[in-house]
């Protein structure tokens, strides 16, 4: 298996979870031992031998992803949740859904000004998670190295988004 044949294993479920969107269901390839292995080690590929202090993952696809990328890179794991869930003292960043706003959070001693991150997560749509993750990177003064996906929905310009960051994905649709 190679990484052209991830695309096939990843199971599309309509209208989920609303009417008009084609969900890409990961959890077909995640039970697949040669496809997880394939998609974690072509997402290393990319990055392998460059300077990483850690991967920043996206609560809850980005911290399959992120975490075994993370070991692979030998880097640390920073873990992106979503309101009320970390622990200590965080940094929060709200931003827009097609309906009202959602917040993320990051433990505000979790990085610092010369901290160096890939940022991760499953799939990248609109863009609008991954840039306001961004936000809350560059707020501590960290800089980001990379945004890395496993899926990448290339009909919805997910990438305009992001302007200058440098975006890599396995799969296209
Ligand atoms: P966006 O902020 O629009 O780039 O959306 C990205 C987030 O929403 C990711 O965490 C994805 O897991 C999830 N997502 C958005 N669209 C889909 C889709 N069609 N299939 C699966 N996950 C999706």
């Amino acid at each position: 298996m190679d990484k052209n044949d991830l695309k096939k294993i990843i199971r599309d479920i309509p209208d989920f979870p609303k009417k008009g969107i084609i969900f890409k269901d990961i959890t077909t390839l995640l039970k697949d031992k040669d496809a997880l292995r394939v998609a974690i080690d072509a997402l290393a590929e990319k990055y392998k031998g460059q300077e990483i202090d850690a991967v920043i993952g996206i609560e809850a696809r980005g911290f399959i992803f992120g975490t075994a990328l993370a070991y692979k890179l030998g880097t640390g794991f920073i873990p992106v949740r979503k309101k009320g869930k970390l622990p200590y003292k965080t940094k929060k960043v709200t931003y827009d859904l097609e309906y009202g706003t959602d917040t993320l959070e990051i433990h505000e001693d979790a990085l610092s000004k010369d901290s160096k991150v890939l940022i991760v997560d499953d799939l990248l749509a609109t863009g609008g998670t991954v840039s306001a993750v961004a936000k809350l990177v560059k707020g501590q003064g960290a800089s980001i190295v990379g945004v890395a996906f496993l899926v990448e929905l290339g009909f919805l310009n997910g990438r305009e988004k992001l302007g200058k960051l440098p975006v890599h994905s396995i799969i296209t649709y």
